[in-house]
């Protein structure tokens, strides 16, 4: 059996005793101890001892309170004083229980009666004791620990406890300070606080808006719909609205409001005035959808309600029509009378127009003097009879500006859904075909006809290119020359346009002048070619050239009211003098409205202009009839010319040239293209020749080769060509 002694490690003690007996008898007892091994050093003395314990580490000390040196109680607070944390156990005679109590008050572990030494109860006390001191020193170092722990744990608290603080500053000043407005709310909706900019947003002091509900601030329109909101925002915690809201003085605004639940079963709400921006964005769509002057429906607006009443059509079974009208004269009136005027008359124009249509037709302002009349549900044809009747009949009374009665009589063209088109696109190009057929038929209203329609939509989609085309100066032009038969020499040119389109190339005048012509697009094409064949004319004078030059005039320049003042203008801009200038004009463009043309061309003639008719011989017209026009030169058209074989075309041109020299005219044969043609001319006696055997239209530096070097180039290069016999 082995002792437990053996597997312990010796117990050191210091035994303090001044009896030798005594200390013997200590001796004795632990050397029979067994359960633990003891190494003993004796002191008899304390002063001894308490210098021992500095030099030797000591498990215990186990004292006598009667020392030489030292007596009673005094004796263990002189080993405290020296070790406080040393276990230790005095020694007591023989009625020192009282004493031994007090000892152990002040410290000491245990006591033993001198008298009680008994091995078992030594041991153990001992050994008790040195455990006892053992685990107060454990707990002595956990306490310790533990208050290390909590007072850092309370440095951190602290600090966190600032940060806290701070952080609550911090969101109270952005509270505070924030430029939307806050509202945070219980869980019923009532504001339980906000913050400066939602007392300026809403008019309320922050005192009015606590325990206020929130639907209070809703005007009563959208209460409902807001309490449904609000209902869902307080399932779902979050929410991103746009709330009309009641300020204090009881204006509406509009607010953006995002919500969110927080801690304790509240709500913020931030908000933001929104109503400008609205406000904008609303005069925006305004500007983008509506007529700045008339306020009805743009082009735009038009084109969206279109289709969709095409998809509502499509769906009942509607049939619809779209009117489309532009008044008759109104290029007059804002020329004469000024774009303001214009402006007065098109308002007036837009009042009546809207007084004769019911509430569910679409009135819109398409821009210029067009206007566009939707009838969504057409109950039959003849209720669009009675829209173009009353349309006729409120336009009927002249518009008054400034004292001046004014006509504003128009011409409607009518598409059909689904009958003319399928979509908005189309159904307003059919009306624009049907409203320039009826123009030019004078027709006060007219249905669309696929026969009428001339244009495609290539067409269009060139004509909207041609308009960039000429801002973009994509025009150009060349010159053909025009050969005077007496003197063999260039007399003149003919400007002749081209574009140089950027994908296309240079495209000829036959690939654009007629889709122009229908789509206004002629008046500004003319203004161009004028300007620059007038200044080009200049630059030749300038540098000594004199050549007449030609330019043409289509029908519709005819009817463009402005026409002769246009004209008179690029003269004097140019500097050039009118009797340089040559307009040609063709049968045709006469015939499309005789009284006008002649009217017109008398204004021409008075300016000083020559005036050619060209392409004769095609149209119907009678010389005789040409006659009453201040006309000066005919152009015989170069489809006879150009076919001098056939003894006919020969025949006409004979008899053409023969026929205008009797009433006084000249004649120019177009489409001279070889010799025997030109000779034919000369024999005839017919003034002037223009065609590709002589030059084919050219560049204008190309045309100074030719002017120099051909034989029908310039008589004496560098001088005033004489062109002129007579
Ligand atoms: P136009 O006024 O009869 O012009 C003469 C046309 O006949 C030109 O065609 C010219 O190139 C062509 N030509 C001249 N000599 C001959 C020839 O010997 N043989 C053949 N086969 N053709 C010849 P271009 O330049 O293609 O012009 C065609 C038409 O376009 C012009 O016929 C004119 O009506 C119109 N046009 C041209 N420029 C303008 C313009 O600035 N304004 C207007 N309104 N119309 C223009
Ligand atoms: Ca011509
Ligand atoms: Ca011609």
């Amino acid at each position: 059996m082995t002792h437990l002694k053996d597997n312990l490690p010796p117990v050191k003690i210091l035994l303090i005793e001044d009896n030798p007996g005594d200390a013997r008898l200590v001796q004795i007892a632990l050397a029979e101890q067994v359960s633990h091994q003891f190494l003993i050093t004796w002191m008899e003395r304390l002063i001894d001892a308490l210098a021992l314990m500095d030099a030797e580490p000591f498990d215990i000390v186990l004292s006598d309170l009667l020392l030489p040196d030292s007596t009673g109680l005094a004796t263990v607070q002189a080993i405290f004083a020296h070790s406080p944390a040393m276990p230790l156990v005095v020694l007591t005679g023989s009625n020192g229980k009282g004493t031994g109590h007090e000892a152990i008050r002040l410290g000491a572990q245990d006591f033993i009666a001198k008298r009680e030494l008994s091995a078992e109860i030594l041991g153990w006390k001992l050994h008790y004791a040195i455990e006892r001191q053992h685990l107060k020193r454990q707990l002595h170092q956990a306490n310790t620990a533990l208050e290390q722990r909590v007072s850092e744990r309370t440095t951190e608290l602290q600090a966190a406890l600032q940060d806290l603080s701070q952080s609550e500053l911090r969101h109270r000043s952005l509270f505070e300070g924030a430029l939307d407005a806050i509202f945070i709310t219980d869980e019923y909706s009532h504001i339980v606080d906000a913050n400066p900019a939602a007392c300026r947003v809403s008019g309320y002091a922050v005192e009015e808006l606590k325990g206020r509900h929130c639907a209070e601030m809703i005007p009563a329109h959208f209460r409902t719909q807001a309490m449904q909101i609000i209902a869902e925002f307080r399932l779902s915690g979050i929410m991103d609205m746009e709330f009309p809201f009641l300020m204090r003085n009881g204006r509406e605004c509009t607010l953006r409001v995002s919500g969110s639940s927080i801690s304790g079963g509240l709500f913020v709400c931030i908000a933001r005035d929104i109503t400008e921006r609205k406000q904008a964005a609303e005069a925006m769509k305004r500007l983008a959808y509506n007529d700045a002057l008339t306020q009805l429906p743009n082009r735009t607006a038009l084109q969206i309600r279109l289709s969709k009443a095409i998809v509502h059509a499509q769906a009942h079974g509607h049939t619809m029509a779209l009117l489309l009208l532009d008044l008759n004269n109104f290029r007059e009136i804002n020329d004469t009378l000024g774009h303001h005027n214009g402006d007065r008359v098109l308002m007036q124009v837009a009042g009546r127009l809207s007084s004769v249509l019911d509430e569910t037709d679409v009135l819109a302002r398409l821009g210029g003097d067009e206007f566009a009349v939707l009838l969504p549900q057409l109950a039959d044809k003849e209720h669009i009879d009675q829209v173009v009747h009353k349309i006729h009949d409120v336009l009927r009374p002249e518009v008054m500006v400034e004292g001046v009665p004014l006509d504003v009589q128009t011409a409607i063209g009518i598409a059909l859904y689904p009958e003319h088109g399928r979509d908005a696109d189309t159904l307003l190009r059919h009306a624009d075909v049907a409203m320039y057929t009826a123009k030019e038929t004078h027709c006060s209203h007219l249905l669309y006809s696929s026969k009428a329609d001339h244009y495609n939509p290539q067409q269009l989609a060139l004509m909207a290119e041609l308009r960039l085309g000429l801002q973009r100066e994509e025009l150009t032009l060349h010159y053909q020359p025009v050969v005077d038969l007496k003197t063999g020499h260039v007399a003149g040119v003919e400007a002749l346009v081209r574009w140089q389109h950027p994908i296309r190339g240079l495209l000829y005048p036959d690939t654009f002048i007629p889709a122009a012509e229908k789509t206004g697009l002629i008046a500004p094409l003319t203004t161009w070619v004028l300007a620059n064949a007038l200044r080009q004319q200049h630059i030749w004078h300038q540098a000594g050239i004199g050549l007449h030059i030609s330019v043409n005039l289509s029908v519709r320049n005819l009817q463009q009211v402005d026409i002769v003042s246009e004209i008179s203008g690029a003269l004097r801009s140019s500097g050039v003098k009118p009797e340089w200038l040559t307009l040609e004009i063709t049968e045709s463009a006469i015939m499309v409205d005789p009284e006008r043309a002649k009217s017109v061309l008398a204004e021409l003639h008075d300016l000083g202009v020559n005036l050619a008719i060209d392409d004769f011989g095609i149209g119907h017209s009678s010389l005789a009839y040409l006659k009453q026009l201040p006309i000066d030169t005919v152009k015989v058209d170069k489809s006879f010319v150009m076919d001098f074989t056939n003894p006919v075309n020969a025949a006409i041109v004979r008899a053409t040239i023969d026929l205008a020299h009797n009433l006084g005219l000249r004649v120019t044969a177009e489409g001279v293209e070889d010799e025997s043609a030109l000779n034919a001319l000369i024999v005839m006696g017919c003034e002037q020749a223009q065609g590709y055997h002589m030059s084919r239209p050219q560049a204008v530096d190309k045309l100074g080769d030719w002017l120099r070097l051909s034989p029908w180039g310039l008589r004496k290069f560098g001088g005033v060509a004489e062109s002129e016999s007579s």
